[in-house]
């Protein structure tokens, strides 16, 4: 790694321990305090975090230093990833920062970038991502929502859905139909919305860990300036590709996977199986020691898909082999956790139950945030492409079924 770093300019060892280092001593005690108890971060939180980021200079660092950034390559991002997972710090919003941010600096024009990158820079506009519709998730080819396009305006209608955050969002980049008739990918444009215009509703969906992590966004007559097409009509599905061949490499999750490790072995050392503690059983160190085995493989493959990309060199199915591998590890991980934890019975809520019924405590204050986690964590293999969609891939390029 240390090589690859070297000659793509910077120093691996350095950069994650700085990386490291400022995790441990600039993270607030509010944000500190949650993250011990696996809480949600509240809107104000993450861009409070991310401001903290861009201060340091790297919220953006991917991005080509003409445009603030610092020109990072992917495996310098890869690192800072990983370095802000392990120490589970706020998720953070990628839709700008990730997504449209490189799309402008590659396919805008200079008032597009003028426009839109300061504010997703600074945090001050928060972007969301409008691809799925109803019907149209791993067929997103398939994809309604129309615009019409007038003298000054687009008239767009119709839907999407599962769109992350929408709620806390100002803004959604979009992939919208042009035109119709053709192939399906051809006559789809990338489109960027005010949620504040008039006729856009953002509905919330409540998912089953109780959470509001995803909106239904509903679009009627909405008027979008010409101005907001990024590229040329026709040109989205070029874009959407553009976005999913960038970030492909990050969805493995490693970091949060260490992260949640962490957790299980240290929950199992505080809690008892008779007269000893659950972690020196043999039943729960041979779980552990396969899922450490299963994080450690997938780390080292995850690294040498990076430095081979880095190189130019980035293989078809690396992308899909490291999302199927990191979601099912990290709900792997939720499900020992689970597990553990179903020895507290149903001590859900710690603070509400009284610590005098049998002189201690039950259950541990990680318990309700671990839970609500474990079954979001079930979306892992849904989101970003499914994994039956990702095992296609990889039978398709290498079965060549
Ligand atoms: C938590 C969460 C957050 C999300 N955030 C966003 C967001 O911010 N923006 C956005 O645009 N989208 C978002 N999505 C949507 C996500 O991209 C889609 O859910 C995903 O692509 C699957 O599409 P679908 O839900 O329409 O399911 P479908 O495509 O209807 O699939 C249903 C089932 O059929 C299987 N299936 C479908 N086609 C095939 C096939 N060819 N071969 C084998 N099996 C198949 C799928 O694997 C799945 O199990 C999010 C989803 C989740 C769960």
């Amino acid at each position: 790694m240390q090589r690859a770093a070297v000659m793509a300019g910077f120093d691996a060892a350095k950069f994650r321990a700085e990386v490291r280092g400022f995790c441990r001593d600039q993270v607030s005690a509010d944000i500190h305090e949650q993250i011990g108890k696996h809480q949600y971060f509240s809107r104000e939180q993450r861009i409070r975090w991310q401001r903290l980021l861009q201060a340091q200079g790297w919220f953006v660092g991917h991005w080509p230093k003409a445009h603030g950034g610092q020109g990072w390559g992917q495996l310098q991002r890869f690192i800072f990833i990983e370095e802000l997972e392990r120490a589970g710090t706020p998720w953070l919003t990628h839709f700008g920062t990730s997504f449209l941010g490189p799309v402008l600096c590659a396919f805008g024009n200079d008032a597009q970038r003028a426009r839109f990158l300061g504010p997703i820079r600074d945090s001050t506009e928060w972007w969301c991502q409008g691809f799925s519709e109803p019907g149209s998730g791993s067929d997103l080819a398939s994809l309604k929502l129309r615009a019409d396009r007038g003298e000054t305006h687009y008239r767009v209608t119709g839907q999407k859905t599962w769109t992350t955050m929408a709620q806390w969002a100002d803004w959604i980049f979009c992939l919208v139909r042009t035109q119709a008739g053709g192939r399906p990918q051809q006559g789809i444009s990338f489109l960027l919305i005010d949620l504040r215009s008039p006729g856009v509703t953002v509905r919330p969906i409540e998912t089953f860990d109780g959470g509001q992590h995803v909106n239904e966004v509903f679009f009627d007559d909405v008027e979008v300036p010409l101005a907001n097409l990024v590229g040329q009509e026709g040109e989205g599905w070029a874009i959407a590709k553009f976005i999913v061949s960038r970030e492909r490499l990050l969805v493995t999750e490693i970091g949060k996977a260490f992260h949640l490790l962490g957790e299980l072995h240290s929950l199992a050392a505080t809690m008892s199986a008779g007269t000893q503690s659950l972690s020196d059983t043999a039943a729960f160190r041979r779980r552990a020691a396969d899922l450490e085995v299963q994080y450690r493989t997938l780390r080292a493959t995850a690294y040498a898909a990076v430095i081979e990309a880095e190189a130019g060199r980035e293989h078809a199915i690396d992308a899909s082999l490291l999302k199927i591998r990191g979601s099912e590890l990290q709900q792997a991980i939720h499900d020992a956790i689970t597990d553990l934890l179903a020895r507290s019975g149903l001590a859900f809520q710690t603070e509400g139950i009284s610590a005098d019924i049998s002189g201690y405590r039950h259950g541990d204050l990680r318990l309700p945030g671990l839970l609500h986690e474990h079954l979001h964590s079930r979306a892992a293999s849904i989101y970003g492409g499914s994994n039956e969609i990702q095992r296609g891939i990889i039978a398709k390029t290498e079965l060549r079924v």
